[in-house]
C-alpha cells in the first residue's frame, strides 16, 4: 500500500462551470490551486466568474474581503498542462467525453510527481476505464462535485476496482475541509445522484416531446406538485445539455437497457448547439430579462 500524502496543492483541468467552482471552493479552504484549461477565454471568464462568485460570499458576510482576496491570488490560471503536474491532487474537470478524457489523462501522467493524487469529476463514466490509462490506477478515484459547487453540499466519491483506501481517506479529508459531506458510491454508470436524476430529466424531455405538456407546464407541474426547487428542464439547462445527453449515453451503453434511451428531441438541441445556460439558450431563452420557454 502507498504512503499517504499530503494535500497543500491542487490542480484543476477545465475552467467550465465545474472547473470554476471547484477552484474556487479549494482555494477558499487555503489550497494553492493551478486552474488549466486548453482555451485562455474560458481561463479568463472562469477567474471573472470565480472573483464574482467570491464578492457575492462577501457581500452577504459568509466570508471576509480578505478571504476573497486570498482565495483569488491562490488560484493560478494556466494553458500549461505541466504545471498542473506539481499538485498533490488533480481534478479533472473538462468535457464530459470519454475519449477527451482519456486522452488528457495519457498526457498527464508523465508530468506528475510519484505521489499525486488523481480524481476526475465526471458525472457518468467508469472510474475503472478512465484509471486503466494512467500509471496510478491505485491512487485514482472518482470526486463528483454538484452544481453550483460552492453551494451545494455534496460530493459524491467512487472506487475504481484498484482504488487504495489510503486514496480514498486522502481526497475524503478533502472534501471535509472544503466543508462538504462525502458519501460513497460504487463504479456503475452514473453513480447514485445521476442514476436517479438524469432519467427523470430524460422522461421530463419525452414528456415535452410527445406533447404531453408545454416546457412551462412540466416544470410548473414538478414545481409545485412534487415540490422541487426546480423544474426538470430548467434544471437540464443549468446542467448543460451535452452533459445531460452525455449521461444518458453512458447509462444507455453501460446498462444496455431501453429505458435509458436518450429522448431524440434532447438529441436535437444539442445538435442545435441550445445547449442551456451555458450558452443562454436551451429548453428556456436566456437573451432576454427573463427566461422565455423554447416551446
Ligand atoms: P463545461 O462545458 O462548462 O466545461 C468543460 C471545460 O473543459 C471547458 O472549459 C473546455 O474548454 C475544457 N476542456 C476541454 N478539453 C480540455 C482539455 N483537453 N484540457 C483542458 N480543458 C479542456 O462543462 P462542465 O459542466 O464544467 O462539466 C465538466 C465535467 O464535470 C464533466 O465531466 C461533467 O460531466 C462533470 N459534471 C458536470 C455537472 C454539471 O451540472 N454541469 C455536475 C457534476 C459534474
Amino acid at each position: 500500500m502507498s504512503d499517504p500524502v499530503k494535500i497543500r496543492s491542487i490542480g484543476v483541468i477545465g475552467a467550465g462551470q465545474m472547473g470554476n467552482g471547484i477552484a474556487h471552493v479549494c482555494a477558499l479552504a487555503g489550497y494553492d490551486v493551478v486552474l488549466n484549461d486548453i482555451d485562455q477565454d474560458r481561463l479568463d471568464e472562469a477567474i471573472k466568474t470565480i472573483d464574482g462568485n467570491l464578492a457575492r460570499q462577501a457581500a452577504r458576510k459568509r466570508i471576509s474581503e480578505a478571504d476573497h482576496a486570498e482565495a483569488l491570488a491562490r488560484i493560478k490560471p494556466s494553458l500549461d498542462l505541466g504545471e498542473v503536474g506539481h499538485t498533490n491532487l488533480v481534478i479533472e474537470a473538462a468535457t464530459e467525453d470519454e475519449a477527451l478524457k482519456k486522452k488528457i489523462f495519457q498526457g498527464l501522467t508523465e508530468h506528475l510527481k510519484e505521489d499525486t493524487l488523481i480524481a476526475s469529476n465526471t458525472s457518468s463514466i467508469s472510474i475503472t476505464r478512465l484509471a486503466s490509462v494512467t500509471d496510478r490506477p491505485e491512487r485514482f478515484m472518482g470526486m463528483h462535485f454538484m452544481n453550483p459547487v460552492p453551494m451545494m453540499q455534496l460530493v459524491e466519491l467512487i472506487r475504481g476496482i484498484a482504488t487504495e483506501d489510503v486514496t480514498f481517506s486522502a481526497v475524503r479529508e478533502v472534501v471535509v475541509k472544503l466543508g462538504k459531506t462525502p458519501t460513497a458510491a460504487e463504479d456503475f454508470p452514473a453513480f447514485i445522484v445521476n442514476r436517479i436524476l438524469l432519467p427523470m430529466i430524460n422522461e421530463a424531455v419525452y414528456t415535452l416531446y410527445e406533447g404531453v405538456g408545454s416546457v412551462d407546464a412540466i416544470d410548473t407541474a414538478m414545481r409545485l406538485g412534487a415540490n422541487h426547487p426546480m423544474g426538470p428542464l430548467e434544471l437540464a439547462d443549468f446542467i448543460g445539455l451535452d452533459t445531460c445527453l452525455a449521461v444518458m449515453q453512458v447509462l444507455y451503453d453501460g446498462l444496455a437497457d431501453t429505458k435509458y434511451r436518450p429522448c431524440p428531441l434532447l438529441v436535437k438541441y444539442v445538435e442545435a448547439g441550445w445547449l442551456g445556460r451555458k450558452v443562454n439558450r436551451g429548453f428556456y431563452d436566456y437573451r432576454g430579462d427573463a427566461p422565455v420557454p423554447t416551446r
